[in-house]
């Protein structure tokens, strides 16, 4: 891939890159009070979406391309570089003529190869920075399809945006990062720079300075972060957004570990490993509470707890599937039987009780 820097003059190049401001474009009062807030704290490049993609008709879809004046404004008067979000191919023509320096792509826009089509081709014989958000879905050849999109139309100043995953499952998360998907995507894509935007991720404002050392721990290059001059009073995400002053005091106190030394490397890689058994225990803690509810089905039902049959069907099953990914079939019976003996003690709890 022919890759360039997204960033620009005046810009340092080092971790994290930060990108900060509001959800949604509200008021051009709201917008300037946020950036001014933003710029005293030192911070470089403002984010706000003007075309806001909602997942139900009737909310504030945002303000349209009269934000787009409310941007450069925030250009001239705090020296920050803007950036927002585009959908459509009028998006990006009208972003373009507005000097906007950055554009995103959203979750639900790289989720559609047509609609990242139609923003390529509109940005051909450009050199604009974009960042690619990854799909609402957890398909990162969906994601590298879209960056190979952009990429092809001859844009080379491309970063990409870590977000998180659409689930029906989980409580803490407002998106589950699914952390090995960024992983994988830096493995292959490595020039790439990427960023972790903890405000979609958590969904709430005290999961944005965990998540941030999270992704600084994994090595990404920068932070896209939703910060409001007042988040209680935010049109959209509000219970994600912090004020700029609570952004500084956060970016302060991350912790930013050098990764060009082997050691670094080796915690780097720990990390990665601390990222995956986290999503192991809670898809094992998933595991447990559908046994408990087959147990429960099993009580009201008068089934026996342990049915032979199926148990035999998961251990061949699954061994099977072990073999075919290269996995040991002896570790995988042992972990297997381990599991199945809590699911029965699980179930024989809710039978009894
Ligand atoms: C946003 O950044 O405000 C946004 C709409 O994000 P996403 O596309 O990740 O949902
Ligand atoms: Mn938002």
């Amino acid at each position: 891939m022919n890759l360039a820097s997204i960033l620009f003059p005046g810009v340092e190049e080092k971790r994290p890159i930060v990108i900060a401001g509001p959800c949604s474009a509200e008021t051009e009062e709201q917008v300037m009070k946020t950036a001014k807030g933003l710029a005293s704290k030192g911070f470089k490049i403002f984010r706000a979406g003007i075309w806001k993609p909602r997942t139900k008709p009737g909310g504030f879809e945002g303000v349209g391309s009269e934000g787009l004046r409310w941007l450069e404004n925030v250009k001239k008067e705090t020296g920050m570089r803007v950036t927002t979000e585009v959908a459509t191919q009028k998006h990006v023509e009208e972003a373009l003529k507005h000097g906007i320096d950055i554009l995103w792509i959203g979750a639900r826009t790289t989720a559609n190869p047509f609609a990242i089509q139609e923003i390529a081709d509109a940005l051909s014989g450009t050199d604009i920075s974009v960042l690619i958000k990854n799909p609402v879905n957890p398909d990162l050849e969906l994601w590298i399809g879209a960056i190979e999109r952009i990429n092809n139309a001859g844009i080379r100043r491309i970063g990409v945006i870590h977000r998180g995953f659409t689930s029906y499952d989980e409580k803490i998360y407002r998106n589950v990062p699914q952390w090995h998907i960024p992983i994988e995507l830096k493995r292959r894509l490595p020039e790439i720079p990427i960023f972790c935007d903890p405000s979609h991720i958590g969904g709430r404002r005290e999961l944005v300075a965990s998540l941030s050392q999270q992704a600084m721990d994994l090595n990404y290059d920068g932070l896209i972060i939703e910060s409001h001059c007042d988040p209680d009073q935010a049109w959209s995400d509000k219970n994600q957004q912090i004020t700029p002053d609570v952004l500084s005091y956060i970016i302060n106190l991350l912790v930013i570990r050098d990764s060009t030394q082997t050691t670094e490397n080796l915690t780097e890689l720990r990390k990665q490993i601390d990222a995956t058994d986290n999503e192991l225990l809670s898809i094992l803690n998933k595991r447990m509470r559908i046994s408990r509810e087959i147990g429960q089905y099993k009580k009201e039902h008068n089934l026996p707890v342990l049915q032979t049959v199926r148990y035999d069907e998961i251990l061949t099953g699954r061994i099977n599937s072990a073999k075919h990914l290269g996995m040991s079939p002896e570790f995988m019976k042992i972990l297997l039987e381990a599991i199945h003996e809590e699911s029965i003690r699980q179930q024989m709890i809710v039978i009894n009780s």
